[in-house]
């Protein structure tokens, strides 16, 4: 059957995204959704996966949540970057994972699904989920060669085994860096702050060279210095990005799993992303947003809006990366 034709008195009606933002079926920032990869620069991914949650759970319905808070998001930056004019940013739809409660076997389905998006040339963005996917979404997007990363999380994320398992949301990047997916010298982690139950919690990151940015060197000398940091730690190779909702005070975001009390504001956290432009980002991930614990809508709504600075961050560094193979040729 023949779509619905009406008539458009106003000439942005016809493009989705221009439309009343509480209108039509809410994907990520109202971009088209496809599940073919033939015509997309920026994948934005929803992987709807708690089963390395070690507390509160719920993660598993952050992309639904995140997809509907997005739609509130307009197509331009305030600063002038158009990501939707600049590269064809599609809605990916949710990684599917057949066996969830089977943990490493969920996490190797979430690779192979990735695996498939590096090889379409696809730059993923990702909307997790507990951290735990972070590790398989590395595993692809560094499998030809470690990369660097900013991190911003309450937690190092750094830690082992935990109840029988070394594959829980507190430990991937441990695990990466074992892996040789991460160069820890090209790791910073910032927002890092409250209670353990061991003193040597996050010891992996230190003893393998991360940058480790505790909460109150954040606080006191501010987010425009943890973007420097950021910026002289990560350099100038490839460079991931994860954001876990978690930094962010409780206030501004309660709908996560392990709250930390004394966080990064959402206003601090879009002007520290706002300032890492030129970085030459090649995937970035959004997790644990877990909706059954927010309060209204204020994580996943503070989420998307960080969520819009990190594609645009990836928009202008998937350009960058055109523009410099267009003039090699
Ligand atoms: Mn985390
Ligand atoms: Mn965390």
């Amino acid at each position: 059957m023949d779509p619905i034709k009406r008539p458009n008195r106003y000439r942005e009606m016809a493009d989705p995204q221009a439309r009343p933002r509480y209108t039509g079926i809410p994907t990520f920032f109202r971009a088209p959704h496809t599940e073919s990869l033939a015509d997309v620069d920026i994948g934005v991914i929803g992987v709807p996966y708690d089963g390395g949650v070690t507390n509160r759970t719920g993660a598993r319905h952050g992309p639904r949540a995140v997809r509907d808070q997005s739609s509130l998001l307009r197509r331009l930056h305030p600063h002038g970057i158009a990501p939707f004019d600049v590269a064809r940013v599609r809605d990916l739809g949710d990684c599917w994972i057949e066996q969830p409660y089977e943990l490493e076997g969920a996490l190797a389905e979430i690779a192979v699904f990735y695996q498939t998006i590096v090889a379409a040339r696809v730059t993923p963005l990702s909307v997790g989920g507990d951290h735990s996917i972070s590790l398989p979404i590395l595993r692809a997007v560094a499998a030809e060669r470690p990369v660097g990363m900013i991190h911003i999380d309450a937690h190092c994320d750094t830690g082992d085994d935990y109840l029988g398992s070394r594959f829980h949301h507190g430990a991937p990047f441990r695990r990466a860096t074992e892996e040789g997916l991460l160069d820890p010298q090209r790791v910073i982690q910032i927002g890092i702050r409250g209670t353990t139950n061991d003193p040597d919690m996050w010891g992996f990151s230190t003893r393998s060279g991360m940058r480790v940015l505790a909460m109150e060197e954040f606080h006191d000398r501010g987010w425009h210095y943890a973007a420097e940091e950021a910026r002289r730690v990560a350099g100038g190779g490839p460079t991931y990005l994860s954001f876990d909702i978690d930094s962010l005070d409780p206030s501004q975001a309660p709908g996560t799993g392990t709250p930390e009390a004394g966080g990064i504001t959402a206003l601090e956290a879009l002007r520290l992303l706002r300032v890492l432009r030129g970085i030459d980002f090649v995937g970035g991930d959004l997790v644990e947003v877990s909706p059954p614990f927010d309060v209204g809508t204020l994580t996943s709504f503070n989420g998307a809006s960080i969520l819009f600075e990190i594609l645009c961050l990836l928009v202008e560094a998937w350009q960058k990366r055109v523009q410099v193979a267009s003039r090699g040729r």
